[in-house]
């Protein structure tokens, strides 16, 4: 991070909190007495939280959803909209994670459309971008990221661009399969992605990016010391309280 920025920490739970152990991570974190000066925030699944966000309202933790439907109601069998979430105590929304672009046919365009949803119920969206094994290896990432970057703020204002919140998750560092990207290369991909950044908004570095990718204790601290990373989004390493904390004081 560079000095004087804030910095987040955060974390998706992906599929995973049944009632009981959910009700339990957000006690504990709830119980945190001080961040350090860190923005925390977690994305539990949409079954546990208007729980987690109840817990969490008197603590400085942001609770957000992992995903969206970008209509406010109507006919889409099995989606959550972005009064949903409003409602279920969450200011914050995850968009166009890998798994989803990957699995659930999410592409550029869909997850503009939904932050212009998100933005328009008050939720900041957190926009996950990131290129492939396949393109890194074909020397296109930077091509990739800029598209991405710039058809998810398509249609914004400056001073909207200037509220949604990236990720940078190259798809090969993601999940039980990845493997760590090197610091050097997230630095290389973060100052083209800040780049992009800065020529939609309205003041350079309104944006917050943050890494992801099999980030844990033992590697966190290089990617936070990178000048161009606000902040770290973490699967697996936060899928316990413990663990959360844990690196929440590493930042
Ligand atoms: P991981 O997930 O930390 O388990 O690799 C990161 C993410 O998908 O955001």
């Amino acid at each position: 991070s560079a000095p004087g920025r804030p910095f987040w920490v955060g974390t998706s739970w992906k599929m995973n909190g049944l009632p009981d152990d959910a009700r339990s991570y957000a006690e504990r974190i709830a119980a945190v007495d001080d961040w350090h000066g860190v923005l925390p925030f977690v994305m539990p699944p949409f079954t546990v939280l208007a729980d987690v966000a109840r817990l969490l309202r008197d603590s400085p933790v942001q609770v957000g959803g992992q995903n969206m439907h970008w209509d406010e109601s109507g006919s889409w069998t099995g989606e959550i909209s972005a009064p949903m979430l409003r409602q279920c105590g969450a200011t914050m929304v995850e968009l166009g994670h890998s798994e989803r672009r990957r699995h659930f046919g999410e592409t550029d365009e869909t997850v503009n459309q939904k932050v212009h949803a998100a933005l328009r119920h008050g939720l900041t969206p957190l926009v996950c971008i990131g290129e492939t094994q396949a393109e890194r290896d074909g020397g296109v990432s930077d091509l990739v990221l800029a598209r991405q970057v710039r058809l998810a703020l398509h249609g914004l204002t400056a001073a909207q661009a200037g509220r949604v919140m990236f990720a940078y998750e190259p798809v090969w560092a993601i999940g039980e399969a990845g493997r760590p990207a090197p610091p050097a290369l997230v630095a290389q991909a973060a100052a083209g992605i800040r780049q992009e950044l800065d020529r939609a908004a309205d003041a350079p570095g309104a944006s917050p990016l943050l890494y992801g990718g099999s980030v844990n204790l033992e590697n966190a601290a290089p990617y936070a010391a990178l000048a161009d990373i606000d902040g770290l989004f973490v699967g697996r390493a936060a899928w316990t309280a413990e663990g959360y904390a844990a690196l929440a004081r590493a930042a």
